[in-house]
């Protein structure tokens, strides 16, 4: 089969497209034919040799994907050949013509879902609901600044926050990126590139704060964040770069709190829940997964560099 395979980590350039052996499937297992692989940031960390989990080389990237069962090993009921699927955190690459992934990984893509909408589900959308219901245990009288809206995360957060009745507020770092995040779903929209923008934010509320924060950028944003939360406020710390000096005090005055997670430590029973909210929410149309940019296979390394740059819309996808 084609796929990108790096033979050591480093820059985007160790990415190469190259025949490599079809994955076949064992006890318990299925292969999946990619139609279509969702790029991540966590995929160019771990391509760079920077993420806490480092897969043995030569590895093929790719944690997501969209497809249709090609074949399944001894022991597989849930699923047969030619059943549409999304898969998540599988155990071979979604950056290839074929996943192997376990029973377990495996979840039913809707007819009504395109196979590129399918790529990017689990980690936007589980991640963007294991931080609302799990961890913020957000409520429908709350509001809701989801810092980094316009990306993948961001996007699945607006329209979750949204269809549970929370007052939404969304940034981008584009007037795109902003008319999207209104688009899907936030009352209000501000510009994080934009000087004064967090006196904006607190001036929409009245001046009382937010209740909940969903950070895609802690190393910049955490202080800023405290400042901005209400009584009883919650910072769930999505994604972060570097470290970053708080003031303690801002907890201490507001009684708020800071959560972490890696979806990858998401317990059996919350994963449970995350999959049939996602699938709930593409049934009853309130999770419409946003493609910003579909690119060939091949194009691997343009996608890698075109994830960490400014001005997202939504996710970047791979066409095996
Ligand atoms: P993405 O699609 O690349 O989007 C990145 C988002 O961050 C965009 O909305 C971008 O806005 C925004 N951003 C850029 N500069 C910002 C700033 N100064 N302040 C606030 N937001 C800023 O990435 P993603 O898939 O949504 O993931 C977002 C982050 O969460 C990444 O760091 C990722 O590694 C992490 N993540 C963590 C988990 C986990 O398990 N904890 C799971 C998924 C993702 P503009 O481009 O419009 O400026």
């Amino acid at each position: 089969m084609k796929a990108i395979v790096a033979h050591e980590f480093g820059a985007p350039e160790v990415m190469k497209l190259e025949e490599f052996p079809t994955p076949k499937a064992g006890p318990g297992q299925a292969v999946v034919r990619i139609h279509a692989a969702g790029v991540n940031p966590f995929d160019t960390y771990m391509r760079a040799g920077t993420y806490p989990i480092k897969p043995p080389l030569p590895y093929i990237p790719g944690g997501e994907g969209a497809g249709v069962v090609d074949s399944v090993g001894e022991g597989v009921t849930k699923f047969k050949a030619g059943d549409r699927v999304y898969v998540g955190h599988p155990v071979t690459g979604t950056y290839a013509e074929y996943s192997l992934a376990l029973e377990s990984q495996l979840h039913r893509l809707p007819e009504r879902t395109t196979f590129n909408q399918g790529a990017g589900l689990y980690v936007a959308c589980g991640t963007a609901y294991h931080a609302l219901y799990h961890h913020a245990r957000a409520h429908a009288s709350e509001t809701l600044l989801v810092h980094g809206a316009s990306g993948g995360v961001g996007i699945a957060a607006v329209q979750m926050g949204r269809a549970m009745g929370m007052t939404v507020i969304g940034t981008a770092g584009t007037e795109k990126g902003l008319e999207l995040v209104r688009r899907e779903g936030a009352h209000h929209a501000f510009n994080h590139r934009t000087a004064g923008y967090t006196d904006a934010i607190l001036k929409a509320t009245n001046g009382r704060g937010v209740d909940v924060v969903l950070e895609m950028l802690a190393n910049v944003n955490l202080a800023a964040d405290l400042k901005l939360l209400a009584q009883f406020g919650r910072v769930i710390v999505i994604g972060s770069r570097g470290d970053v000096t708080i003031t303690p005090r801002d907890l201490m005055a507001r009684t708020a709190s800071v959560h972490g997670f890696v979806l990858w430590g998401i317990s059996e029973a919350d994963e449970l829940d995350v999959h049939a909210g996602i699938s709930a929410g593409l049934e009853n149309g309130t999770i419409r997964p946003v493609v910003g940019k579909e690119l060939p296979l091949g194009e691997a390394i343009r996608a890698h560099k075109e994830i960490l740059e400014p001005g997202a819309q939504g996710k970047i996808i791979l066409l095996p």
